[in-house]
Order: C-alpha cells, then structure tokens, then sequence
C-alpha cells in the first residue's frame, strides 16, 4: 500500500538537524500546543502537501544527504506514515533522525516504534522556562539528544548552536535552526526581504511568540 505523510516544507542538504548532509521533513499537524512554539503554522493538520513517502526518501538519495530527519509539527500524530518513512529511508540506506514533543513513556503502537527504530531521537515537549540557545539540535534543557543504534559512533556530539542562513538571488532571507534575538534582529535589520522561516525540531522552538 502507497504510504502518504502531510508535509509542511522540505528542505535538502541541511547541515544543521544532526550529523552530516540531511533532508530534512516538516510534518503538518500539532496538538501539543508548547508554550512559545516557533511553528505554530505547522499545528493545523490541514494544509501543506501530501507527499508519498518513497518519493520523499527518492529526493533525499538523489540529493547526496546522508540522512533523513523528521520533524514537525509533530511526526508522531502521523504515527504510521512516519514509521513508512522512517523503514523506507533505513532500507535504502539513509540514517534516520526523529524529533517528537512526546516523551517516551506517552507512547505506544507505531508512535513507540518510530521512537524505537530510529538513529537518534529528542523527545520532550519544548519548555519555555528551560530554554537554552546554547544546545545542538534542541531548545530547552529538559530534552536530551538519544543515539539509539551504533550508526552515528564515529559523530562527535558536543553542545553548540548552529544556525544555517540561505539568500536567494533575489535577496529573501531564510533562516534554519536556532538563532537568538539579538542575530535575528541584526539580520532583519539589513534591508534583505526576509523569510525568516525559522523551522527548528519539534519542542525546540527558541523565540517567544
Ligand atoms: S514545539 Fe513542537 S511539539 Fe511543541 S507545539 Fe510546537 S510543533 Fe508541537
């Protein structure tokens, strides 16, 4: 049976959501509702683009990216396309990186076997009051970043911030992962027409809204 998965945006080639090269996949639909969520166009589940799940994982082989990583929105409320995509990927070859707002012990059925199958995984809600800029890969301290295969033995985690910033030729700004105020101002300042998509994991989001 054809899997399908609603999807907010992808993007290729990201260095920044986990090891190495990765495309990286915007899940529609949230019900967590996290205080001072950055994505909040992402909660309607509704919307977006409904993708086939092999044609997502096709993309990201012809792109070169090492691995997959699925965020959102929240993957999990796709629980069984999620877990297609996550098989799918892994088959042919792609490390999987998961990003859900759920804990594990919230979970069950295919939720519980996305958690379980992937590479790594961050998992919590996001925690305004525990927000931290300084982290990889997540926003608040009560997430922690879980290796959960040998796939990644050779990565050396260490904590640090990373933002990606791409400008298109015709000057708009997009802006991946996790930038402080501050940067965001400095960069909204400059008279580029900006995009500031700010796309970051799941209970991760770093700005108050
Ligand atoms: S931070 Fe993530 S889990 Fe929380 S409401 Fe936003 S999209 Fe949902």
């Amino acid at each position: 049976m054809t899997a399908l998965m609603r999807v907010g945006q992808i993007e290729h080639n990201s260095l920044i959501y986990g090891p190495y090269s990765r495309t990286v996949v915007w899940t529609k639909g949230c019900d967590l509702a996290c205080k001072g969520c950055w994505n909040k166009d992402l909660w309607p589940s509704v919307g977006g683009e409904i993708i086939e799940v092999k044609s997502i994982v096709d993309k990201a082989i012809d792109s070169g990216d090492e691995g997959i990583t699925i965020l959102g929105g929240e993957p999990l409320q796709q629980a069984s396309s999620t877990l297609a995509l996550i098989m799918n990927a892994q088959q042919r070859g792609l490390g999987v990186f998961l990003y859900t707002g759920y804990e594990l012990k919230e979970l069950d059925g295919d939720g519980l076997r996305c958690y379980q199958s992937s590479d790594i995984v961050v998992a919590g809600r996001y925690v305004e009051d525990q927000r931290d800029t300084n982290l990889r890969w997540r926003g608040s301290t009560n997430q922690i970043v879980e290796f959960k295969t040998d796939r990644y033995k050779e990565f050396e985690f260490s904590e640090g911030n990373e933002i990606q910033i791409t400008i298109d030729e015709d000057g708009s700004l997009t802006i991946l992962g996790y930038p402080d105020e501050a940067l965001l101002q400095e960069l909204l300042d400059r008279e580029l027409s900006a995009d500031a998509k700010g796309r970051i994991g799941p209970s991760s989001q770093p700005f108050s809204e």
